[in-house]
């Protein structure tokens, strides 16, 4: 049997200890961070997430906006606000929701966000910083999953670790961010041959593919650290990862569950990246 990491009471206690340091922070200098989520369009697991983060900003004492706007929304106006958000002394964060109607260009769209107020940490500056290790904004949900190692006193160093998934948003800063925390990594993908004579050689799993319980006991070794990462819903509408953990649990050393695991350390670590943001920002002003 493993131990279950809990990834609701982590994201409780990390955000308790924001809370404490926003408060601390406008004590010192009369600011509020403030974080603007623009979400476009109508998708319904979209509306849910940006409810949630503006209910996490109001727990730690941040001020939050947030724009709902049309499907029909041209990028001419999309990116407008987003100019209007960069200039603005009050906001010190800004994400735009994806994913994006179709017409609108992602990349533009991150491209135009100030890197100083990218709290995802998804413009290329930001994702080159990551690539030295020079970071003042570690992506959420890898940054989420590194917080699962320290509380849990599981040191990377040396271990065999798999990231299983290549987005730019999960799978390679979450490789990166291991190799900066000395693991040995390889990053496997839908073309990536042989997958399970990889994972069995695994210290440290990531899992990362969006496909219901894929990871299956007999692909892991005695003793893995598993990380599930994936959300998805299986057949009867339940939301399930992308391990099968009533398997591996019985084999790993430690796992995160779905719901409950890294998906609260996702927000929790926005939080913490607009207190960062508001913090540069008042270094900067002096
Ligand atoms: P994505 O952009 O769809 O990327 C999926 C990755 O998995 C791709 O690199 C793909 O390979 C790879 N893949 C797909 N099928 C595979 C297979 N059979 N074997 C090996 N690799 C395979 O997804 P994402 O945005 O990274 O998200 C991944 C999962 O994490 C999703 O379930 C998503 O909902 C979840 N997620 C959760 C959180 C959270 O807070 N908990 C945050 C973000 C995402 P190719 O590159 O070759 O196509």
């Amino acid at each position: 049997m493993s131990v279950i990491m809990d990834g609701k009471a982590l994201a409780a206690k990390i955000r308790e200890q924001i809370k404490n340091d926003t408060a601390a922070f406008v004590r010192k200098t009369g600011i509020t961070p403030g974080l603007a989520v623009v979400l476009v369009g109508d998708d319904a697991a979209s509306k849910i997430y940006v409810k949630n983060k503006e209910k996490a900003c109001a727990e730690v004492g941040f001020k939050s906006e947030m724009y709902l706007l049309e499907e029909k929304t041209t990028e001419e106006e999309l990116l407008s606000l987003i100019h209007k958000l960069n200039e603005r002394d009050d906001i010190h964060g800004i994400l735009v929701q994806s994913p994006l109607p179709k017409h609108l260009d992602e990349a533009l769209v991150i491209d135009s966000i100030s890197p100083d107020k990218d709290v995802d940490a998804f413009h290329p500056v930001n994702v080159g910083k990551i690539m030295i290790g020079d970071y003042s904004f570690l992506p959420c949900t890898p940054a989420g999953v590194m917080e699962f190692f320290k509380e849990y006193g599981i040191d990377t160093t040396g271990k065999r670790c798999v990231v299983a998934g290549r987005s730019n948003i999960v799978g390679k800063p979450m490789a990166m961010l291991m190799l900066h925390a000395n693991a040995t990594v390889t990053i496997c993908h839908s073309k990536t041959k042989d997958l399970a004579d990889i994972t069995r050689q695994a210290d440290i799993i990531v899992m990362a593919i969006g496909k219901a319980d894929f990871l299956k006991a007999d692909m892991i070794k005695d003793g893995a650290v598993i990380i599930d990462v994936g959300m998805n819903r299986n057949a009867e509408g339940k939301l399930t990862g992308d391990v099968d953990f009533k398997e591996c649990e019985k084999k790993a050393s430690y796992i995160t569950p779905v719901p409950g695991g890294v998906g609260p350390m996702t927000i929790t670590m926005l939080m913490k990246n607009t207190l960062t943001a508001a913090e540069n920002y008042s270094k900067k002003k002096g």
